[in-house]
């Protein structure tokens, strides 16, 4: 199923995504119901403009140039469903702005997230992935990655609270889990696995038969 649609272990993820995508386009957006969603307390984002208005608008009060590679990596990132590594949003970028050189997307990304507009996420193994930033979608979130179809999920920034609290009091450990996705197996494939224990016992046969 849909990136969205298959989260049934966070049943808030849903919501923030709405809120982590709230100007969606192309093809590839899974749940079409959240185009245009609001995006309640965020303050950089204004009401007809959206992430990418708001984020163009830093770039101008910083005294930082609005290049068409910069335009285009906001483009992209509001639009896409999923996280994106910098390699796929250069490829996305090259459909939006032809001759767009590697290295000026790579410079964008990165310049784009000295400023606080973009951030990213290591995983366990592979490239980081990119997205918009919480000030300009208003939904703060950590990361979940699944080992097995490896496809990142968005969670409740709160969700390790706990955790860090345990951290904090029992060890003086400041834990800051915001810059990488927690490894894990997700609903789907955990569902896959379950189903093929089920063949496995099947086809083992009954000890009594
Ligand atoms: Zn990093
Ligand atoms: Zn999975
Ligand atoms: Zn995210």
């Amino acid at each position: 199923m849909s990136p969205v649609t298959g989260v049934s272990v966070w049943p808030s993820a849903a919501r923030l995504r709405a809120g982590r995508f709230p100007v969606t386009g192309g093809g590839v957006v899974p749940g079409g119901g959240v185009r245009g969603a609001g995006v309640p307390g965020s303050a950089a984002v204004d009401a007809d403009g959206g992430p990418i208005d708001a984020g163009i608008a830093v770039l101008r009060r910083r005294g930082e140039r609005v290049t068409s590679a910069r335009r285009a990596v906001l483009e992209i990132l509001s639009a896409a469903s999923e996280h994106l590594s910098a390699e796929e949003v250069f490829g996305r970028a090259l459909a939006v702005s032809p001759g767009l050189h590697r290295t000026t997307v790579y410079r964008a990304l990165e310049r784009l997230g000295e400023l606080g507009l973009v951030t990213h996420v290591h995983t366990d193994h592979g490239p980081a992935f990119y997205h918009l930033s919480a000030p300009l979608t208003g939904a703060p979130h950590l990361h979940v990655r699944c080992r097995a179809c490896e496809r990142i999920v968005d969670v409740p920034a709160d969700v390790l609270d706990d955790a860090a609290r345990r951290l904090r009091d029992g060890a003086g450990f400041l834990l800051l889990a915001d810059h990488t996705a927690l490894a894990g197996l997700c609903s789907d494939c955990l569902d896959r696995n379950a189903d093929a224990d089920v063949d496995r016992d099947v086809d083992a046969g009954s000890p009594a038969g």
